[in-house]
């Protein structure tokens, strides 16, 4: 059925992980990657990526998911952490309505460095925090919708949603490459 490519062949996508400071985007990738949660996280510098393979309907898949590490504390995420990235994943916290005002300038920040094509997913992390929340999912979804990006409420302290805020990524990646190639 797959006969566009040659035996072997490998798929590799880069995503980048975006968005302010200490909304979650270390932990979503040790999460995702590891399995792991810090509760004190210390925001180390210089980029840092990930290598995970997904098996997407019998095709191993790997996704290079690149992790700011703190540049983004300097405003000083430069391009090219953005170089040749095919997903995003843009990230605030639904505690802190700060964040979640910052997503238009991670938006156009990414959308300067990259191309229209990229996947975009817009997760607002921390949803164990319903209690102290200050964004309403109405308001992720809403702007999700405007901007043509997915959506998902996630946490990385109790994994909810977080496989599949990656994996959902990466499906349509897949879906967009393997589409051009037939
Ligand atoms: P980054 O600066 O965006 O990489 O954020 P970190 O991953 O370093 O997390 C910042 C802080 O938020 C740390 O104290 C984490 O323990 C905490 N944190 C991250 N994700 C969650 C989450 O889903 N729920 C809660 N309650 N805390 C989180
Ligand atoms: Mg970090």
């Amino acid at each position: 059925m797959d006969d566009d490519h040659e035996e072997g062949e490998e798929y590799l996508f880069k995503i980048v992980i975006i968005g302010d400071s200490a909304v979650g985007k270390s932990n979503l990738l040790s999460r995702y990657a590891r399995n792991e949660f810090n509760l004190h996280s210390k925001a180390t510098i210089g980029v840092e990526f990930q290598t995970q393979s997904i098996d997407i309907d019998g095709k191993e898949v790997k996704a290079q998911i690149w992790d700011t590490a703190g540049q983004e504390r300097f405003r000083a995420v430069t391009s090219a952490y953005y170089r040749g990235a095919v997903g995003a994943l843009i990230v605030y916290d639904i505690s802190r309505r700060t964040t979640f005002d910052s997503v238009g300038r991670w938006l156009d920040e990414l959308n300067t460095h990259s191309d229209t094509t990229v996947a975009k997913m817009l997760v607002g992390n921390k949803l164990d925090l319903e209690n102290i929340r200050d964004v309403s999912v109405e308001e992720g979804k809403s702007l999700a919708e405007a901007e043509g990006l997915f959506f998902l409420e996630t946490s990385a302290l109790d994994s909810t949603n977080v496989k599949k805020a990656f994996e959902m990524v990466v499906r349509d990646i897949y879906n967009n490459v393997s589409r051009k190639v037939l």
